[in-house]
């Protein structure tokens, strides 16, 4: 696969990043539409990027499922697959997967990465606040071990800068549950914070517009992106947007529910009511009947 920054040097990329573990709801589409109308603004391409290496998760339906939501209600998007059979051949994240191990091996040779044998069970035990505490930081557990988890050097006390959309650097503390947080889990498989940042790299995003729950995601990536020889993604520039909740305030969960595109469309809904449901959660009286009458959402303050 072509790497996109080299064909388009100098230009500003962002992405929509769904994840294929549920049906696409209200506030991906949300979250999709602020992409959108920020892309605008910046004049930034849009890239398609769907994470599927979680394959306890993952499923086809729900692959599809993205295809379907963005064709119904036509968001446009310059790079990534058109549908599911040109992501499988080309996109899926599997394809990548030397390069997330050099990645890994890069930070193991510097010294970023330690092994951790601790079970989820352990780390609740030591650690009231269920957080991991760097409890193997010191044991120098063999890497290549069965069942080893390898995780970033990262301590509490590291101080961490973010490019924010709106604010400029932001100067933060490290989350606790960021706090040496895995990059190779014990099945093998890359961690999502470690393949996030990869794919970011490869493809050269460099506007990032997430919902505010991936704040401490972030400010890893970020971090881990400083330890890589020197990309774009260590320069780029954050949103975090507010999440949509439901009735009982809960976070929009992946699931078949109510208000999940696919219950709504197979109901009758159309592209429109999708779009007015946004826009009245958002608190607007003026139609929000389609994509473009979501361009106030280019003037701060945003959501
Ligand atoms: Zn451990």
């Amino acid at each position: 696969m072509e790497k996109i920054e080299k064909n388009n040097p100098g230009l500003q990329l962002t992405r929509y990043a769904p994840t294929p573990s549920g049906f696409l709801h209200l506030g991906n589409i949300y979250s999709f539409i602020l992409t959108y109308q920020l892309a605008k603004k910046y004049s930034a391409k849009i890239l398609l990027r769907i994470d599927d290496l979680d394959r306890e998760r993952v499923r086809k339906t729900y692959l599809q499922d993205i295809f379907h939501t963005l064709d119904f209600l036509e968001l446009p998007y310059s790079f990534g697959p058109k549908n599911l059979n040109d992501f499988e051949q080309n996109y899926s994240q599997a394809l990548r997967m030397p390069l997330y191990l050099d990645a890994l091996e890069v930070l193991k040779n510097n010294g970023n990465l330690f092994a951790c044998n601790c079970s989820r069970k352990k780390i609740q035990k030591i650690s009231p606040n269920g957080f991991y505490n760097g409890s193997c930081r010191d044991r120098r557990l063999d890497f290549t071990e069965k069942n080893m988890a390898w995780r970033m050097l990262l301590s509490s006390n590291q101080e961490l800068k973010i490019k924010d959309l709106i604010n400029g650097d932001i100067l933060c503390k490290v989350p606790d549950e960021i706090v040496d947080c895995v990059l190779k889990r014990k099945n093998g498989f890359p961690s999502y914070q470690l393949a996030s940042v990869i794919d970011d790299l490869h493809f050269g995003t460099n506007l990032i517009i997430r919902g505010i729950d991936l704040w401490p995601s972030s400010l890893a990536q970020l971090y881990l992106s400083s330890l890589l020889p020197e990309n774009t993604f260590s320069k780029a520039v954050f949103f975090h947007h507010s999440l949509m909740k439901d009735n009982e305030q809960k976070k929009l969960s992946k699931s078949e529910g109510a208000l999940s595109i696919r219950y709504l469309r197979k109901s009758g809904k159309k592209k429109e009511d999708i779009f007015k449901a946004i826009g009245s959660w958002l608190g607007r009286e003026a139609p929000t009947s389609n994509l473009e009458d979501f361009s106030f959402l280019q003037m701060i303050p945003l959501k």
